[in-house]
């Protein structure tokens, strides 16, 4: 095999039929990454970039594909024998993994390589490979690899298992009677009948699933549903979760502990923008110093409310009435009822008037592939091509990218929202793929219209932000560095930016027209929106901080004495007014405590930078050309081949403050 050919192009899994056929693709993949890596042994007598850089990135890529590909399968085929397959041979991926990034001779191989010619991006690229290497302990004795190789795996096992048993974890509400829908939107009631058979026959059923939650937790007048539904939601997975993840943190703890770190934070940060654990939590602890009080003046407005609205003997406000009371707060000091958007918002439009903001503010044009092959009818696919000023023919109809829409829930898949990148770019050889996975209404074809909340609107581009940066960044040289590889804690920037964009009355109204009548959205209930919408933003900032500090402590403290229900109740006083419920478990369903480990402050971390951004902006003109072309070259093109700061600097022309986070929290707490 030559190194100058692409890799051979991918068929994709979800096109396989069997068990048996995903099996034999996985293992043709692990196959030529085997080859590959035997070809950069071979030539690591004379490194250079092309002999020995070149088939490291292309063994890479094979096994980021394939990963990404099993990993999608698990979330969304589906066959549950095929999910099952999948989650089986995701673990040989991982291992292969887990190999490579211990492996001395490769590590020798790349050392090796006369950085001299390289161009910056190369550079970034080498000088982070080989400090993963070292993190992950490649410089250590034969026993201790060993023993980190064993540990690594076992850490992917208990994983998948805690993500699969969320994703097959759904909690259901039976209804006492038709009368505890009060206060839940017409179209819901409607599309929420009685069931006609089984266990349940003639009673009216709910389950956890984002459709059904959402909309119970913002508007039930019941709170023994609110209650039972808060419940039966944050006790997903439980207790089959606990002892994996458990376990988990065990094995994280020795694998800190081998590698000469104290605990896990500070190794997981050792590589990240924020670079130690200490930083993480100065960081946490500015921003509890500056939200404690106003979001205690919230929470008491909001007690007050409910006791002049006929709750007298209301003592406190528990986590289970919390949305409620919010929303019925904001309808009567801002004249704003979140009901009242939703029907601007029907699913179809929503999509179409984000895919086309998207494509005027990063000058790309999406096609629908009629014809592509996926795992379930309901999925669509999209190529994405260049647009705008571009005066050669050839650049107009290149092909830069392929993306994949699979948005409403259904059995066995996975209830979050997520982008997931398939298959990393690399410059002239193979586009990037990536897809969006969501559970938004709208999708069982029944006549319910899919109205959505303006909170999943801003799901919704969120998401695509997260979509357009494996995109756009996936023009890399290097698969490595293809995409969304940047430092894990610059991830959240690209998708928390474009979430600023929907509180704009002009670019809302583009497409958000009535479901019923086709009138635009009235830019005065926008402005009441963002108004409501602006109290209780330092309660939001501290359910972040909630998160975060929990993803914190739970690696920090020692497993063997860490208590998850006692920590869960310290955090959870600690940062949030609203009282606490006896019986969450929410660490039983807490995928971040998997996916972003103790690193959840990333989402805070990269709020800053994104508001930060976001002023960039005209307020008067968001998609003022000048600005949006210098992001998307500045911070989405150059993908992971520039460390975050770099990026920032090059986009602000300084670095990061905090002032924009700081007057976006002051914003709110004008009276
Ligand atoms: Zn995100």
């Amino acid at each position: 095999m030559t190194s100058t050919a692409a890799p051979p192009p991918a068929l994709h899994p979800w096109t396989l039929s069997s068990p048996d056929a995903l099996e034999a693709w996985v293992a043709d993949a692990l196959a030529r990454h085997a080859v590959l890596l035997e070809e950069l042994g071979s030539n690591a007598g004379g490194a250079t970039l092309e002999t020995t850089l070149r088939p490291y990135d292309d063994a890479v890529a094979v096994l980021s594909a394939t990963g990404s590909q099993l990993s999608l399968l698990n979330s969304v085929h589906p066959d549950m024998n095929m999910r099952d397959t999948a989650q089986a041979q995701l673990q040989k991926v991982a291992q292969a993994g887990v190999a490579l990034g211990l492996n001395r001779d490769v590590y020798q191989a790349l050392s090796a390589i006369p950085v001299g010619e390289a161009d910056p991006g190369t550079m970034h690229y080498l000088e982070r490979t080989l400090l993963s290497y070292r993190l992950a302990g490649v410089d250590r004795d034969q026993d201790t690899r060993d023993r980190l190789q064993a540990l690594q795996e076992r850490a992917t096992t208990l994983s998948l298992q805690f993500g699969r048993n969320v994703q097959e974890s759904v909690g259901t509400v039976v209804l006492e009677s038709a009368d505890e829908l009060d206060g839940l939107p017409e179209d819901f009631r409607t599309s929420h009948g009685p069931r006609t058979e089984g266990e349940h026959a003639g009673k009216i059923v709910l389950t956890t699933e984002f459709p059904d939650y959402l909309p119970v937790m913002t508007f039930a007048r019941s709170a023994g549903l609110r209650r039972r539904m808060f419940l039966a939601y944050q006790r997903r997975a439980f207790p089959q979760n606990v002892a994996p993840l458990q376990e988990l943190l065990s094995v994280r703890r020795e694998i800190a502990t081998l590698l000469g770190f104290e605990t896990w934070a500070d190794l997981a940060t050792a590589d990240q923008m924020m670079e130690s654990s200490g930083n993480m939590q100065r960081f946490l602890d500015e921003l509890d110093a500056a939200t404690k009080e106003s979001a205690d003046r919230e929470y008491n407005a909001v007690l007050e409310f409910a006791r002049e609205r006929g709750e007298r003997a209301l003592e406190a406000i528990d986590a289970s009435s919390r949305s409620f009371w919010m929303e019925q707060f904001r309808r009567a000091r801002f004249s704003f009822d979140s009901q009242d958007v939703r029907p601007y918002f029907p699913y179809h439009r929503v999509e179409a008037g984000v895919l086309s903001l998207v494509e005027q503010l990063f000058r790309v044009r999406f096609e629908p592939v009629a014809d592509a092959e996926t795992w379930h009818p309901s999925v669509t696919t999209w190529d994405v091509y260049q647009a705008g000023q571009l005066r050669d023919k050839a650049a107009r109809e290149t092909r830069i990218g392929r993306f994949y829409l699979d948005m409403h829930p259904r059995d066995g898949k996975d209830k979050w929202f997520s982008a997931a990148p398939l298959i990393p770019g690399i410059r002239g050889r193979q586009v990037p793929q990536a897809a969006l996975i969501c559970n938004f209404p709208g999708g069982s074809g029944d006549g319910d219209p899919g109205l959505l909340q303006h909170s999943d609107v801003t799901t919704f581009l969120h998401e695509f932000g997260h979509l357009m940066h494996a995109i756009l960044g996936g023009q890399q040289a290097w698969a490595g560095v293809s995409g969304i590889a940047t430092e894990g804690d610059f991830v959240e920037v690209p998708s928390q930016m474009l979430e600023e964009f929907f509180h704009d009355p002009a670019l809302l109204a583009r497409f958000a027209h009535h479901y019923q009548n086709g009138e635009p959205i009235p830019a005065t209930l926008v402005e009441r929106m963002n108004r409501a919408g602006a109290f209780g933003i330092s309660d939001a900032v501290r359910t972040q901080l909630f998160y975060t500090s929990y993803s914190l402590d739970t690696h920090r403290l020692h497993p063997a004495t860490l208590d998850l229900d006692q920590l869960l109740e310290e955090d959870y006083r600690r940062f949030l007014p609203y009282q606490w419920v006896d019986g969450n478990k929410l660490y039983a369903s807490f995928t971040h405590l998997t996916g972003y480990s103790s690193n959840y402050y990333t989402y805070l971390y990269d709020k800053v930078i994104a508001l930060d951004f976001f002023r960039e902006f005209a307020a008067d003109d968001l998609l003022a050309e000048a600005v949006t072309a210098r992001y998307r070259e500045e911070v989405l093109e150059p993908g992971g081949s520039k460390p975050g700061k770099q990026l920032v600097r090059a986009f602000l022309n300084r670095d990061q403050t905090p002032d924009a986070f700081t007057d976006w929290l002051g914003e709110a707490l004008r009276p």
